[in-house]
């Protein structure tokens, strides 16, 4: 006879959603899966591994979208309610993992994971212990931490620890069902600083620091797990700024952790910088045409749509395109990534490899900054059946290789260009929509420079208008009096909520 395991959910709904972009999201860009589908999400709970066999696992629903504009009220209530509706069919839990990022907004609704998580636990009882998972630029309000008996976020921007942060959120699940221990105490400390990701990369200090420390109080005895938010900083709602959680047996234990890294992070507020040289999209291009350093790699971040902008702001595309060095095919070689356009697409397609065309993309989301931009060129390049684009097509426009798409898709892998048979390592100029460059595109680059560009996730942050968040709040307030960083013991997740929303 087996041993009898614990039974595990696994739900949730992912998605980085900028207030600031005019894009809205419905329900299919989540692409939901459930059943059996959900846990093929997870290298760790493949057949076999030891965490798949420590428990009952069953997917009830899980979405994550790309980043992109607030998700529609209808979009919202569908998803959550069959979402409900399957954890609800799976029967008694012991354990519900909340598989979540943290930066969702919907339109009419504050807090939306924390909304969505008060509904299944209206749903499965308050015995079922639930692990939370997110990305650091997630936001954790009270409820949210009450909520959850165990949470936990990436420590690495870049990301490069997703995929072990869930696993720890599932493992630590999984023991403290083993254990049988009493629920797990948990400090929180809101921390009054709201910052870009850019601004805030762990390769670089002082946030390598910062999070260095989440280890080490990690170590200490009777701690389970430490946790610090950066938080996002376009969406524009009371519980938009960094936070820190520390989750053990021992409240004095993880009080002390809290506050240590809540200090940690307050005081290095001055030094967070972007991770790389900014400027405005004219000074970049000025310093990358003079420098020798090949491919010269420049963010254009404004409309950075692995950060929730439409993706087809054209305004930047327009400025390189009316510069005089890059009018002639042997100009400079310059890669753009890149502009959706469904029509110009569909127009360079029909017309083939090799043909001229003249053609109007962009602008169809997103045309504050910039109208659509009507562009002539060769048709280079014809790809079909990319995930998030459809359809690619590349055009030469002198001497700039303009990517369009079908549909926004974020470019952060060497193949992404090597598929549409263009080599950025032999490229003078990569221009990309994208903040930080991910890991291969960084090692590629031999220099790099972030435009400062308008768009729905603008990194000049006092542009955008926040009006809701909770003041006072660093950078917006820069001399703000020292903030209450003591830490709150929240209530278990089985004992009523108590403490005031701050
Ligand atoms: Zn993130």
């Amino acid at each position: 006879m087996s041993v009898p395991r614990p039974v595990i959910a696994i739900a949730g709904l992912g998605i980085e959603s900028s207030t600031f972009s005019p894009a809205r999201t419905e329900a299919p860009a989540f692409h939901p899966q459930h059943g059996a589908a959900v846990l093929t999400r997870y290298p760790f709970l493949a057949e076999g591994t030891p965490l798949r066999e420590a428990a009952d696992w069953r997917g009830a629903l899980v979405g994550k979208a790309l980043p992109g504009g607030t998700v529609t009220a209808a979009a919202y209530a569908e998803l959550s309610a069959e979402l409900i509706e399957r954890v609800r069919e799976l029967g008694p839990l012991d354990g519900l993992w909340y598989d979540i990022h943290g930066a969702m907004t919907v339109e009419g609704i504050d807090d939306a994971e924390a909304l969505l998580l008060a509904r299944i636990r209206e749903t499965v009882g308050p015995d079922t212990l639930v692990s939370t998972s997110m990305d650091l630029h997630g936001n954790v309000s009270r409820e949210l931490v009450h909520r959850s008996d165990l949470i936990t976020c990436y420590r690495m921007a870049p990301h490069e620890d997703a995929m072990d942060t869930k696993e720890r959120a599932a493992r630590n699940l999984v023991d403290l069902l083993a254990s049988g221990a009493p629920r797990p105490v948990k400090a929180w400390v809101p921390v009054p600083v709201l910052l870009a990701g850019e601004q805030t990369s762990t390769r670089i200090e002082p946030a390598k620091s910062v999070y260095a420390a989440v280890a080490d109080v990690e170590a200490d005895e009777g701690v389970v797990d430490a946790a610090i938010w950066v938080g996002y900083a376009w969406a524009d709602e009371p519980r938009n700024r960094a936070a820190v959680v520390v989750t053990g047996h021992s409240a004095a234990q993880v009080a002390a952790g809290a506050e240590r890294l809540a200090r940690g992070f307050w005081d290095a507020r001055h030094g967070f910088a972007f991770v790389a040289p900014t400027g405005t999209l004219d000074e970049c291009l000025d310093e990358a045409l003079a420098s020798t350093a090949r491919p010269y790699f420049i963010s254009d971040t404004g409309d950075n749509p692995t950060a929730g902008g439409a993706g087809d702001v054209t305004w930047g595309l327009q400025h390189v395109l009316e510069r005089p060095e890059f009018k002639d095919h042997d100009g400079p070689t310059v890669i753009y990534a890149s502009l959706p356009g469904p029509g110009a697409v569909a127009a360079a397609e029909r017309a083939g490899v090799g043909a001229t065309v003249t053609v109007t993309a962009g602008a169809e989301v997103d045309d504050r900054h910039a109208g659509p931009l009507t562009l002539t060129g060769v048709v280079h390049c014809v790809r079909h059946g990319d995930r998030d684009a459809g359809t690619e097509v590349v055009l030469r426009v002198g001497s700039v290789y303009v990517i369009l798409t079908r549909l926004r898709k974020p470019y952060h892998h060497e193949h992404d260009f090597t598929d549409l048979e263009l080599d950025p390592r032999s490229a003078d100029l990569v221009l990309v929509k994208i903040g930080y460059l991910e890991p291969e595109l960084f090692a590629m680059a031999a220099d790099w420079k972030m435009a400062l560009t308008p768009g729905g996730v603008d990194q000049d942050l006092g542009r955008l208008g926040h009006h809701r968040i909770r003041r006072p709040l660093f950078p917006f307030d820069r001399d703000m009096a020292e903030p209450d960083l003591a830490a709150r013991i929240i209530a278990p997740s089985d004992a009523p909520l108590t403490g005031a929303e701050e």
